[in-house]
């Protein structure tokens, strides 16, 4: 028997039963060959082990572990169903808020009309005045914006005027912080 065929029967992937004859040339090849030896060792030993696997009951999971999986998953759903309990009830409680605020807002914006149409009914003169006064000081900050405007496009043209205007700006600035700081104890006064 070669070693090719003894290894086939000894890992038992050739198919059908060992006639006798077969069986004797194998154990004569096997006492001779240590390779097939070693072969026949291992193949006994797994043959054990899957034995032992196939009738030892499998580490099955024990009625308690599955009464603290239980436990643990209500325990759980209990915290959530908690948290939106309290959600609700925040909620709850700043709707009166939301809606006192967003009713205040509405009137506020919806008596300022009504608020000047009084003023004009009652106060003509006044209203009028007002209207006067509103429009020279629209007036004169559209002057302003346009001085503002064309100083601007000239010292943006002129990159030296540009540093001068910042230079002067930086300058004012310091000395309005100046101004603004206070007053501090005279020393001997
Ligand atoms: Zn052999």
């Amino acid at each position: 028997m070669h070693c090719r065929d003894a290894k086939q029967w000894l890992t038992h992937q050739t198919g059908g039963d060992m006639s006798a004859e077969e069986r004797a040339a194998l154990q004569e090849h096997v006492q001779h060959c240590s390779v097939c030896q070693a072969v026949k060792q291992h193949q006994q030993q797994m043959d054990a082990l899957l034995r032992t696997t196939a009738t030892r009951p499998r580490p099955s999971v024990s009625t308690e572990q599955i009464m603290v999986a239980v436990q643990r998953q209500q325990r759980i759903s209990r915290q959530l169903e908690d948290i939106r309990v309290q959600q609700k009830s925040r909620v709850e409680r700043m709707r009166p808020i939301g809606t006192a605020i967003a009713a205040l807002g509405f009137f506020t914006l919806a008596s300022i009309p009504l608020l000047l149409l009084a003023i004009t009914i009652i106060q003509t003169d006044l209203v009028v005045q007002a209207l006067t006064a509103f429009n020279s000081v629209i007036d004169f900050l559209l002057v302003l914006a346009q001085y503002l405007q064309a100083g601007i496009t000239l010292a943006t043209r002129n990159s030296w005027l540009l540093s001068g205007v910042a230079f002067v700006a930086v300058i004012m600035m310091g000395l309005w912080l100046r101004l603004m700081r206070p007053p501090q104890e005279i020393p001997g006064g």
